[in-house]
């Protein structure tokens, strides 16, 4: 029988490949990780950790807000310092990659800070900082490399001049104003952050709406919502050029559109997509042929063409989100390790975005059930919350819920507003369950809440 080096090597060492090393470690397999980077991957050290803590820092600037028409009168942000923030961010950052290498070693697993990539289908070459080169070889290979930020290649300047959402967590400085070029989850988000820290935010769409894929009354909803706290949204708009000025005190970007306009701000950030990150794996060794967007493509099961190479996470683009590279984790070392074929269920998915107002949604949007035929009620309620009102602000929550005709189950639910990406994990559970209108309606409301509109909605359609 062959004999290997490892019985599991991974490559990777973000979010879902921490959690399937782990989880193979503890049944006793002999494992190893390599990590070019530090562990932790995109959600830890480029996306969502340290883009909340940006949200929490930039949401002081509206409570501050409100805090004066609720009373306190003196109440001021004062300035706010970049600097800090960011050594705070960095230092918390090294701190929760540092966890995830403790709990890897205590789990068993050897790590190790390498690139590795493919020389056949059971050795991979690992190769240091330094230079340093070695084979190793594994009985079972997992790839979970995760994604890249893409910068699209039509305009001149973006590969000098832009930045990425991976540049924004260390800026050395905040910049006045700001271009985010995009309109997906990491537009929107770096959009509220950047203005609530006081950056002046234009948005630059290509579509016509923001967030394609969401239901479109939340679309519509955010949008507006972004006006009025003054985020500059323009739509239909692609830069096609862009080039560094020199005009007045500092450098400036100047950004020429597809329309022949053109602005002026002091950093663009593209936040136009990301792509799986396979370049360097060389999977041409093993003969694995990334699908037209970059991504390895696997079945059901997490695996690759090969029976014993598998790949989780961004890497293959299923649904890019952390909480899916984990569970596809487990249900990869179900798979592999445990003789129990595992897939894993994507259906009815809850996703926050965290735009300023937040965004939760699990389950189809109105677009989706009318594609799949299905006849459905929509509820839906458009209203000041009781904070809002009390310092006679403009700004609305939005909630809505697409109910089955036929079974009465609650097929989906989007809410535009406060802590929506709280609520949405409760909905999630209730949308899973498939439950009935009538099983919301029956759970009691807590009072006072915004939530408690989502047992209390009777009129289809009424806003
Ligand atoms: P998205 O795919 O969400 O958005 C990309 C945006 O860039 C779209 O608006 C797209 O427009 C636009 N775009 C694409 N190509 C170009 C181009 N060549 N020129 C101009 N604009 C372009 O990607 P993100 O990078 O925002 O996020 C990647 C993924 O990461 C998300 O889909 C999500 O899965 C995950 N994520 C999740 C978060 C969360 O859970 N809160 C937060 C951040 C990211 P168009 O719509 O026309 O294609």
């Amino acid at each position: 029988m062959t004999k290997y080096d490892y019985d599991l090597f991974v490559i990777g060492a973000g979010s879902g490949g921490v959690r399937a090393a782990r989880l193979a470690a503890q049944l006793g397999l002999k494992v190893a990780v390599a990590e070019e980077d530090r562990p932790g991957g995109t959600c830890v050290l480029r996306g969502c950790v340290p883009k909340k803590f940006m949200v929490y820092a930039s949401e002081v600037s509206e409570q501050v807000h409100y805090a004066q028409g609720f009373g306190w009168k003196d109440a001021s942000t004062g300035a706010f310092d970049w600097n800090s923030f960011r050594t705070t961010n960095n230092a918390e950052l090294d701190r929760l990659s540092q966890i995830y290498t403790a709990n890897l070693v205590k789990a068993g697993v050897e790590v190790i800070a390498a690139h590795a990539a493919f020389k056949d289908e059971h050795h991979l070459i690992l190769t240091t900082k330094q230079g340093g080169e070695r084979v190793v070889s594994a009985k079972t290979i997992l790839i979970a490399v995760g994604g890249w930020p893409f910068l699209p290649q039509h305009c001149p300047g973006v590969a000098e001049h832009g930045l990425t959402s991976n540049d924004m967590f260390n800026l050395p400085e905040l910049p006045k104003s700001l271009a985010i070029v995009g309109g997906g989850y990491i537009a929107v988000e770096f959009a509220g952050i950047m203005h609530g820290l006081g950056v002046d935010v234009t948005l630059l769409y290509r579509g016509q709406k923001i967030l394609r894929g969401f239901d479109d009354d939340v679309r519509d909803h955010l949008a507006s919502e972004m006006a009025l706290r003054g985020i500059k949204i323009r739509t239909q708009l692609d830069p096609v050029h862009l080039k560094k000025t020199d005009e007045g005190q500092k450098s400036q970007m100047l950004i020429t559109m597809n329309d022949g306009s053109t602005m002026l701000a002091d950093q663009v950030l593209y936040a136009s997509g990301r792509k799986p990150k396979t370049e360097g794996l060389n999977l041409d060794a093993i003969g694995i042929t990334p699908d037209v967007h970059g991504a390895i493509p696997v079945d059901s099961f997490s695996r690759t063409s090969h029976k014993h190479i598998y790949a989780i996470g961004d890497v293959t683009n299923r649904m890019n989100l952390t909480p899916v590279a984990i569970r596809e984790a487990v249900a990869f070392v179900e798979t592999a390790f445990k003789d129990n074929a595992t897939a894993y269920d994507y259906e009815n998915i809850p996703t926050a975005v965290f735009s300023q107002p937040q965004i939760g949604t699990v389950g189809l949007t109105e677009a989706e059930a009318t594609e799949k035929g299905i006849a459905y009620d929509v509820y839906q309620t458009r209203f000041r919350s009781m904070k809002t009102a009390f310092i006679g602000g403009e700004s609305r929550i939005y909630m809505k819920l697409i109910v089955d005709q036929k079974s009465d189950v609650v097929l989906g639910v989007h809410i535009v507003g406060g802590e929506a990406g709280e609520i949405i994990q409760i909905a999630g559970v209730a949308v899973k369950a498939r439950l009935t209108k009538a099983q919301w309606d029956a759970t009691c409301a807590v009072h006072p809440t915004a939530a408690e509109e989502l047992v209390t909605l009777k009129d289809k359609r009424a806003v």
